[in-house]
């Protein structure tokens, strides 16, 4: 079992109302407050992060720890609050700040301080360990996102009603308001894919709740949990956790600030097991092969039983040619100023639009992928494993030489979220070697190991008795198919001298 996690952000109205756009920036501008209060506090006790607490471990041996996260909560809580046993702490939080402040706030801002404060206390152990070289590790000013844990977050229900794309629905989160702590509804833009997760995600928050009462109710009080109790309370589906505000520059925004709420997600999933051990279980199990190359972005082929049930291809012209144009553009820009000047605004706003591009595009094939994957109820996705970048062997502009570089990073950017989507589903993500997959016949190579000829985009069966032709990245998608069977053939070497070269395409 691994927990996995993923957010969703979501962005909060551009017309939300001045005075809560206030409050907003209020509550962070406390919150940070509170934050810097408790890293002073933590640095004037800098010897509790190095005391070390004696325990027993399970096996009865006797070792020692650091403190908790928990333990150094209550250690500031206690010394900074006043109780009706402490009526006056040593280090009070409200003398400068408004009281009531939510507990979890607090809470929050405790956790964020310890953290900061162990992180900078680490670096600066290490510092002056190797002799103080370079600068002396700064703590620095908090400058954090505000966040809500569940109890100062109220989601509204949701239904899941399919006609609605997009939602306009509010959130409401406690913030410092009119003087003081209060719920206050934030206007949301709720997109389709954001309504489903979260509604499920009540859902699932409800049954884990009644599940965990009924446990309750049939268990002696300390009665500790079986591991198929634990299993059941484990998140099966994406369940929210609590949430941040985040505040951006934007110039499309009024007053240049745009809030957006961060919501993170967890779930628990069975880890996948390794490739060797699921083809031995079932040799025919479903499995995605995926060719990513440049002109069609990817090529995917669903099997099931060794056979191909299903492909889907992306297209990558337009978005090449989009690039294409854009680095045109800089290289143009660049030959008029002359020389290479940095951080000329023009060319950063152009790169900046590549790169967004580049990055979207990125994500969305790799998305569309475990889809596929999902859709036909795969849990392998067999990639070719990324060689390292050749330039292309044919004559190229200044831009289509960097346009063709791009264009094969983004397979490498394609890639990475491809594993970290899969894992997060439960499929496996492997790579095979991607030597002669585009240039082998995926038919008939068993009995006729030559190599067949590629032009352009096209490939074709050299053997005599076999009328073949196919699209080379289709091809390399079957033979992918072949290479996870372990059933591909390379060309055989004797044969190799009497064939003709085939024509080297680019990948
Ligand atoms: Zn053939």
């Amino acid at each position: 079992m691994a927990m996995v996690t993923k957010t969703i952000k979501l962005g909060v109205h551009r017309e939300i109302h001045e005075i809560k756009r206030q409050a907003i920036l209020h509550t962070q501008t406390l919150y940070n407050r509170v934050i810097a209060f408790y890293m002073d506090f933590f640095v004037a006790h800098l010897s509790v992060l190095d005391e070390k607490v004696a325990y027993t471990k399970k096996n009865g041996e006797q070792a020692e720890r650091n403190w908790t996260n928990q333990e150094l909560l209550t250690f500031a809580e206690v010394h900074t609050l006043s109780t009706k046993a402490h009526p006056h702490p040593i280090w009070p939080l409200y003398t400068s700040l408004p009281e009531g402040m939510p507990t979890d706030l607090r809470r929050a801002a405790i956790n964020h301080a310890n953290g900061k404060v162990k992180g900078w206390y680490t670096l600066l152990q290490q510092w002056e360990e190797g002799g103080k070289k370079g600068g002396q590790p700064q703590l620095g000013e908090p400058n954090e996102p505000v966040t809500f844990y569940a109890s100062m977050v109220d989601y509204p229900e949701l239904d899941l009603s399919p006609q609605v794309k997009t939602q306009h629905t509010f959130i409401a989160v406690k913030l410092w308001y009119e003087g003081q702590w209060q719920m206050v509804p934030l206007p949301i833009v709720l997109p389709k894919y954001a309504q489903n997760t979260l509604a499920a995600s009540q859902e699932e928050s409800r049954r884990i709740k009644s599940e965990t009462e009924s446990i309750k109710a049939r268990k002696a009080p300390k009665e500790k949990l079986t591991s198929e109790e634990r299993a059941v309370l484990r998140p099966q589906v994406w369940v929210a956790l609590s949430l941040s505000i985040y505040v951006k520059r934007d110039k499309q925004y009024p007053n240049h600030t745009r809030f957006a709420l961060h919501v993170p997600f967890e779930k628990y999933i069975e880890t996948p097991k390794k490739a060797k051990d699921q083809l031995q279980l079932d040799s025919g199990l479903p499995v995605v092969t995926v060719d990513l190359g440049v002109n069609r972005l990817a090529v995917m082929g669903a099997f099931v039983n060794h056979e191909l049930i299903a492909t889907k291809f992306i297209h990558g012209g337009e978005l090449n040619h989009k690039r294409h144009l854009l680095l045109n553009v800089i290289n143009k820009k660049r030959a008029q100023s002359g020389r290479l000047q940095s951080g000329v605004q023009d060319n950063q706003a152009l790169w900046a639009k590549v790169r967004n591009m580049d990055d979207n595009a990125a994500r969305q094939v790799a998305r569309q992928i475990v889809n596929f994957a999902i859709e036909h109820d795969a849990h392998v996705i067999v990639l070719e494993y990324l060689r390292g970048y050749r330039a292309p062997k044919e004559k190229m502009s200044r831009s289509g030489r960097k346009n063709h570089k791009r264009a094969y990073w983004l397979r490498g950017q394609i890639m990475e979220w491809v594993r970290d989507l899969a894992f997060r589903e439960g499929i496996l993500t492997v790579e095979r070697n991607p030597a002669y997959t585009s240039q082998m016949c995926p038919h008939c190579q068993a009995e006729y190991r030559h190599v067949g000829v590629r032009i352009k985009h096209t490939f074709t069966c050299s053997n005599p008795n076999h009328h073949y032709g196919a699209d080379a990245d289709f091809v390399g998608m079957m033979n992918l198919y072949r290479k996870w069977q372990r059933t591909f053939s390379y060309p055989s070497k004797k044969s190799k001298k009497d064939e003709p070269k085939p024509t080297q395409a680019i990948a």
